[in-house]
């Protein structure tokens, strides 16, 4: 049985200190970035930010109005015309400064991640270290493809003569709208900032409630690397009351949104921008007769249940064939049996879930399970927002836990009895972010990655979003685009052309 480790009361305090302490007012609570600058907002109004470990308010941030809004929109379209006009090797010496300072001080945002979202305390120094590497390539790749074009001809089209040469260049497309989910709040963020401002955009920030502190706080390391006052800024509030004025509002030329079915809502709500969405999945893991049963499991494990099943890309459903199911569950149940249990300040493998919301969500799920006879492998637990990994064998279609993301950790198991029962089962969910097979015979892998409706599958390893120049993208209700560096740096630009138009047919000579 899992086993729970007690707190570590030690963990030193340092968020909202040092070069971040502007970032907090006299009331202690965290301003929002406007203009270059840190300030309260004229709501009078605060959100609180509850610790899911302790369940008590860690922070607070601003509850900003529709009014503030309007000023940051305004303010990043007066900067993007002259950031526009900046040299690229100038983008992107300021996005590595910022990329530097934010790996810096990856402890005290490391810090806001265990305390806002609950990640595992070494895992939350990871996003930001990779947050910064990601700023980086952004740099190095933006250099690189903006700043080559198309020149084409017009006689390679019928009836034409070589009268027109055609210049084609990547242009800003304005204020990019960023939206980043609780679960990575920098390292999401970070994936929409960095592409928008090295190709000549303006970005406004709206992080995510659960992580805003977080977020603020890699903010603060663009502020520091000196980007031009109005370029980025921060709106913090509830997405139900500031949503619709920021993703309706007619300053925004582009909305890069990544979490739940929110995205749906907004895409039906947005006007006629470029939609760059993110969404949930429903992550199926088949595996085959010939499958190493043991790499299976240990990617099972690490796939479904690292940060505790909060991952959009974590292994959600496993499909497996019949006459392995019962040597790859004792497998995965061992495994499970020695992950740890408690505080994020210990990186313990499973820490609560983001909200009791949440956590009563999943348990909604194991009840419909239990009620409809599926087999616990462990035995149900939950403390608070704390809910122990649980594997549940024999689910069948007919259970919601076959076909919902729980979001949390806990892992249906379906005993399937063909290759082509699994592919069903994987295309006939609403979602398609990611998929996973485990065979030795690449071929079947091939066939049956082919077969499966989904933006990414990996074979013999469990799905994951990274390393993060990688293209990820979801079919279905999992999302509109493709994400990964270079495709979100295309995506946040548009084709200009310029013609010019000869008097006479005119042929280069060698
Ligand atoms: P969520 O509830 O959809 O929230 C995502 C973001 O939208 C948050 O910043 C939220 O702000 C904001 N928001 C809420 N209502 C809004 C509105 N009306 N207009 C504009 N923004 C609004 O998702 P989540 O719970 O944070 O994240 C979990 C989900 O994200 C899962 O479904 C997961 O699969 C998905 N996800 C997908 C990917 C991917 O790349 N495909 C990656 C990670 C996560 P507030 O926090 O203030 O409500």
């Amino acid at each position: 049985m899992a086993h729970f480790k007690p707190p570590n009361v030690a963990f030193t305090q340092m968020a909202g200190t040092g070069v971040f302490a502007e970032l907090v007012g006299g009331d202690g609570e965290f301003k929002y970035y406007s203009d270059g600058e840190w300030k309260k907002s004229c709501s009078g109004k605060s959100v609180p930010i509850i610790n899911p470990t302790t369940r008590e308010t860690q922070f607070k941030v601003q509850a900003c109005t529709q009014e503030e809004v309007n000023k940051v929109i305004d303010a990043a379209k007066t900067a993007q015309k002259s950031w526009a006009k900046t040299p690229l090797w100038k983008r992107a010496e300021l996005l590595h400064k910022a990329a530097a300072i934010l790996k810096e001080h990856r402890n005290p945002i490391a810090e806001c991640l265990v305390k806002e979202i609950a990640k595992p305390a070494k895992d939350a120094v990871t996003e930001v270290v990779r947050s910064g590497d990601l700023v980086s390539y952004c740099a190095e790749e933006g250099v690189r493809i903006l700043g080559e074009g198309k020149f084409l001809v017009s006689d390679s089209f019928p009836g034409n003569e070589r009268t027109k040469y055609c210049l084609t260049s990547k242009i800003p497309l304005g204020v990019i709208l960023a939206i980043p989910p609780f679960n990575y709040p920098v390292n999401l963020a970070v994936s929409k900032i960095g592409p928008a401002l090295i190709a000549g955009n303006s970005l406004v920030l709206k992080p995510p409630t659960q992580g805003a502190v977080a977020a603020l706080h890699m903010m603060h390391c663009f502020h520091l690397a000196g980007f031009p006052k109005g370029l980025i800024s921060c709106v913090t509030g509830k997405g139900s009351e500031i949503g619709d004025f920021l993703t309706m509002h007619p300053g925004i030329n582009c909305i890069s949104f990544t979490g739940g079915d929110t995205g749906i809502a907004i895409s039906k709500k947005a006007g006629m921008i470029p939609l760059q969405m993110e969404l949930g999945g429903k992550d199926a893991c088949i595996i085959l007769e010939d499958a190493d049963l043991d790499l299976a499991a240990a990617n099972i494990v690490k796939g479904g249940f690292s940060y505790s099943g909060q991952r959009c890309t974590a292994v959600k459903v496993v499909l497996v064939m019949d006459s392995v199911a019962d040597a790859l569950v004792e497998k995965v149940k061992a495994k499970v049996a020695k992950l740890t249990v408690g505080p994020p300040e210990d990186d313990c493998d499973i820490t609560p879930v983001v909200t009791e919301s949440s956590a009563n969500f999943i348990e909604g799920l194991v009840m419909d399970a239990k009620q409809k006879g599926a087999t616990f492998c462990q035995e149900y637990k939950r403390a608070g927002n704390l809910i122990w990994p649980l594997l549940l064998d024999n689910v069948r279609p007919d259970m919601r836990i076959a076909w919902e993301e729980p979001f949390g950790p806990v892992l249906p198991v379906i005993r399937i009895n063909s290759v082509e029962e699994g592919i069903h089962h994987c295309n006939a969910s609403n979602f398609g972010l990611q998929g996973c097979v485990f065979t030795r015979d690449i071929n079947k892998a091939i066939l049956i990655s082919d077969a499966m409706e989904t933006g990414t599958v990996q074979i013999n390893s469990a799905p994951a979003r990274g390393p993060d120049h990688f293209p990820f993208q979801g079919l279905k209700d999992s999302g509109i685009g493709s994400q990964g560096i270079t495709n979100s740096i295309n995506m946040m630009t548009k084709i200009k052309t310029t013609v010019i138009n000869l008097p006479t047919p005119s042929y280069t000579m060698g």
